[in-house]
């Protein structure tokens, strides 16, 4: 069976007007023989409003009632979706994650999913033209409705593309296509044909917004062909794909910056065995992620500091966290820092090439910016500044990897 799956994000279906344009998108697939499985997002803003209306009726809900609220939006635009198509003579129709079904784990708001029961979609095509499931919605074996977290359609697009074998995985959204950086802040980001799924895997996890972490991870598993597409504007996108021999000389693909970033430094922490597990043991606890980490070993063997970063939106968590372990550790005190931001300079060059540390350090300081924390992966190299520069830090280094358009 020739298949695709077009996913359509809520800012290409945020209204009624803009679902009839998307219905003539997914007519130009079926004309070319193709069958079409659409998953879409909510109208953009109605998860937000969902939680809202959660949030009004308790503090803490049961999880498991929280996803049967937050994935009704998915609910709505499939089924729109399929109106719209009827209207054009399609044979469609809307399946919910719990009719595919797609299985996923008990992790209410974020689960993951286990399984793609596939028999009945494909069933359903063999008669038929397209199938829309909702994404961001799994069922468990206990027949309850989960969520896959913020985002999660994209998830749900490249998962149903791998279960399908399908030719590939278009991701329709509102930019034309993943950049080199944010173009909202550098105006001379420049639009990328092609990228290795590992930059982009590094690119959405530093902040870059246009695809789930999660999804990349799983295309990459998959071999999934991904592409990242305007739902506006006919224009070529990005294709995320398998390294290629070639690419290993290719330059820094993208910089990309994150502002949920809060700086924690524990100081006077005595320097004995067992220091660091204990922290972070009580950190993973709550499931706070720590990201960058820098220790150094006292001279004199008494006391040292230690300063890591973790999502600013854990940092109340957090702080508690460090206060109840104060006494047992003894250190004499701490402090919080959210005026911080990450940026990070990603390509595979990084690799093979020396050098790009010490241009992304000298850039930083030639333009007077101080560097609180550095961390650096095989691809990346990141740094944390004062959010007062980093607009400013990130265009240098735009210019300084000759990035610019
Ligand atoms: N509607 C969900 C969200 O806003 C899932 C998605 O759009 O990918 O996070
Ligand atoms: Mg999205």
């Amino acid at each position: 069976m020739k298949l695709v799956v077009l996913k359509f994000g809520g800012t290409s279906i945020a209204n009624v007007s803009l679902i009839k344009k998307i219905a003539s998108k997914v007519k130009k697939e079926v004309n070319k023989d193709y069958k079409v499985i659409v998953v879409v997002s909510a109208m953009a803003g109605v998860t937000n409003n969902l939680i809202d209306l959660v949030k009004n009726t308790s503090t803490s809900p049961p999880y498991s009632e929280y996803d049967v609220v937050l994935s009704s939006g998915e609910q709505v635009t499939s089924a729109l979706l399929a109106i719209a198509l009827d209207n054009l003579g399609i044979k469609a129709r809307s399946w919910l994650g719990w009719q595919v079904p797609i299985m996923s784990d008990f992790s209410y708001g974020k689960a993951v999913i286990e399984e793609i029961k596939t028999d009945q979609v494909f069933e359903f095509l063999k008669k038929n033209q397209v199938a829309i499931i909702s994404g961001f919605q799994g069922v468990t074996k206990e027949n309850r409705i989960t969520t896959l977290g913020r985002g999660g359609s994209d998830t749900s697009a490249v998962a149903i593309a791998a279960a399908f074998s399908a030719e590939r995985c278009d991701i329709y959204t509102d930019v034309d296509g993943v950049y080199t950086t944010d173009p909202r802040i550098v105006k001379s980001a420049k639009k990328l044909d092609k990228i290795t799924y590992e930059e982009m895997l590094e690119l959405a996890s530093q902040g870059a917004k246009v695809l789930q972490t999660r999804s990349v991870a799983l295309a990459m598993k998959y071999n999934v062909i991904l592409r990242v597409l305007s739902s506006f504007e006919d224009l070529p996108g990005t294709s995320i794909i398998k390294e290629e021999r070639n690419m290993e000389k290719s330059e820094i693909i993208g910089i990309a910056h994150s502002l949920n970033e809060a700086k924690i430094t524990l100081s006077g922490v005595p320097d004995k065995p067992g220091q660091a597990a204990e922290i972070f043991g009580a950190l993973a606890k709550y499931s706070i992620n720590v990201d960058m980490i820098v220790q150094s070993s006292s001279i004199n063997h008494e006391a040292t500091d230690i300063t890591f970063t973790i999502p600013e939106t854990d940092l109340i968590i957090a702080e508690r966290t460090i206060k109840e372990i104060q006494n047992k550790i003894g250190f004499k005190k701490f402090i919080t820092d959210t005026n911080v931001v990450k940026i990070s300079v990603v390509g595979n060059a990084m690799k093979t090439q020396s050098g790009i540390a010490k241009t992304m350090f000298e850039t930083l300081a030639n333009n007077q910016i101080n560097i609180h924390v550095i961390s650096t992966s095989e691809i990346k190299i990141s740094v944390l500044i004062s959010s007062d520069y980093y607009e400013f830090a990130m265009r240098s280094l735009h210019t300084a990897f000759s990035l610019d358009a």
